[in-house]
């Protein structure tokens, strides 16, 4: 069922507390951590508790919580001390998505380049 935790997800499963992650804020619906792999001098990952595969799915069925992720996105900016920040939602292999948990990336502390790669 939509929202569900699913078994074979690995944002699942740092909700659940199962994968560890450096988690750098929480909300009654959200979860910040920072990125395993990061792009940029602050690289945090904001995601739903609840399991969605990417933003607009979550935006559909639960649009509350997508601007509850958007909030916390604005939150960790204020808390790393970004002046300026990129804000990314990959949907879709093509588009570089690989974990299907829908997640915002929060990239920040450098010069960042228009157009994206
Ligand atoms: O947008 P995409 O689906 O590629 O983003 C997934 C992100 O999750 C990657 O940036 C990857 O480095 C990160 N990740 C993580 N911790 C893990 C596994 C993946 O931060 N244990």
């Amino acid at each position: 069922m939509t929202g569900e935790p699913q078994a074979d997800c690995l944002f699942c499963k740092i909700v659940a507390k199962e994968v560890p992650a450096t988690v750098v804020r929480e909300s009654e619906t959200t979860l910040a951590f920072r990125d395993i792999n990061p792009q940029a001098p602050t690289h945090v990952l904001v995601i739903p508790k609840v399991h969605h595969p990417d933003a607009a799915s979550l935006a559909a069925a639960e649009p509350a919580i997508a601007a509850d992720v958007l909030r916390e996105a604005g939150e960790v900016a204020v808390q790393e001390g970004l002046d300026s920040y990129r804000t990314v939602f990959n949907t879709g292999s093509g588009a570089g998505q690989t974990v299907f948990h829908a997640h915002a990336h929060v990239l920040g502390g450098r010069g960042l380049q228009w157009p994206p790669g």
